[in-house]
């Protein structure tokens, strides 16, 4: 077995957690020769559901599990981490509005930024998933300048995946048919799926798609359709894209994917520089490249929107 790597995952009796790990300690991210050193991260080690997941990985016998830590200390367990995936965050409860949510979450992601600052090394790799993630990612990253700026990422990896997977149910063939496709913006419902560029079977298909608006508008509302349909928000699918895109951060990926970065000053996307949006993006050695693919003029609109929104948040997160 290799030596260990350090791997911290907050909330980790949360629905979308408790959907990761598994998966996770089995190898499925960091490879089956890859020892983990697991801290789970939360405001209550103590409580008895996060004991129950405890008892559950032990009983699993995982050969990967090198050592596994529960805590509320942010210094402890970022000291030395490799990889951290940040799903803890407070749900949207009855009647609270996008704004309330960052309100309330961004003292999280402030306090364990300045953590991750202190403590962290400058190379982390961070996924942020609790929402609204791409802000979160935003406020982690202002507070941790120490941390290599483009290691911060946030999910859009969720949406990347409805997209490929509404297009193969359009064509009715396997995902692994399709390429070339992305999201631009921020996961929310203002997000832009991008279809311009997409590969059935490496042949170009944009022509044979006659209803890019409905799958679209498929893709952006699917969060909410799964809310009405399970009364629960999405667990195992956004479980998948977040070990999807910590697979693809570590082995590299030539494959054309979503990732939420801090935008770079240059960007064919005009998106303001520092914002945390998501770019179509391969991975090599270890960092995300953005990729300049262009776009439709028609989707200039939408792509503006989807900027306008996360100004909106930053200026309130950074204003309240
Ligand atoms: P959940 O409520 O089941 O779990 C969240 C967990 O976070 C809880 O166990 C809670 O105790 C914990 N927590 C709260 N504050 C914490 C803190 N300060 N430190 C550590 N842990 C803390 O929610 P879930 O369904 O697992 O979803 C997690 C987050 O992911 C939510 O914010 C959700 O909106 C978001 N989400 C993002 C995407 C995406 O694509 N980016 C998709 C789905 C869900």
């Amino acid at each position: 077995m290799k030596y260990p790597i350090r791997v911290v995952i907050s909330g980790p009796s949360g629905n979308i957690a408790y959907s990761a790990l598994f998966s996770l300690l089995s190898g499925d991210v960091f490879g089956k020769d890859r020892l983990i050193d697991l801290v789970m991260l939360c405001s209550c080690p103590n409580s008895s559901q996060l004991q129950g997941v405890d008892m559950e990985i032990v009983d699993c016998a995982f050969p990967c599990l090198s050592s596994h830590l529960c805590t509320s200390d942010q210094h402890l367990a970022f000291a030395n981490a490799d990889y951290v995936i940040l799903f803890g965050a407070l749900p949207r409860g009855p009647g609270m509005e996008r704004k309330d949510l960052l309100l309330k979450n961004k003292d999280i992601f402030e306090q364990q930024g300045k953590v991750l600052n202190e403590v962290g090394k400058p190379s982390v790799r961070v996924l942020v998933v609790g929402n609204p993630a791409n802000t979160n990612a935003y406020i982690l990253q202002q507070n941790a300048p120490n941390i290599q700026k483009n290691h911060i990422t946030a999910l859009s990896r969720l949406d990347h995946n409805r997209s490929i997977g509404q297009l193969a149910q359009y064509f009715n063939v396997s995902p692994s048919e399709i390429q070339n496709v992305f999201v631009l913006g921020n996961h929310s419902n203002t997000m832009v799926p991008v279809f311009n560029h997409v590969l059935l079977n490496n042949k170009q298909c944009y022509d044979e798609i006659k209803d890019v608006t409905n799958i679209s508008q498929t893709i952006r509302t699917r969060g909410s359709k799964i809310i009405e349909a399970r009364g629960q928000s999405s667990a195992a699918s956004a479980a998948q894209a977040s070990l999807d895109h910590m697979r693809d951060w570590h082995f590299g990926t030539e494959k054309i994917t979503s990732c939420s970065l801090p935008a770079p000053k240059e960007n064919i996307y005009e998106v303001p520089e520092g914002l945390v949006f998501s770019f179509p993006c391969k991975c090599v050695d270890g960092e995300w490249v953005i990729q300049d693919m262009d776009i439709p003029d028609e989707l200039n609109t939408q792509i503006q929107k989807t900027i306008d929104e996360l100004i909106e948040e930053k200026i309130l997160a950074q204003h309240e």
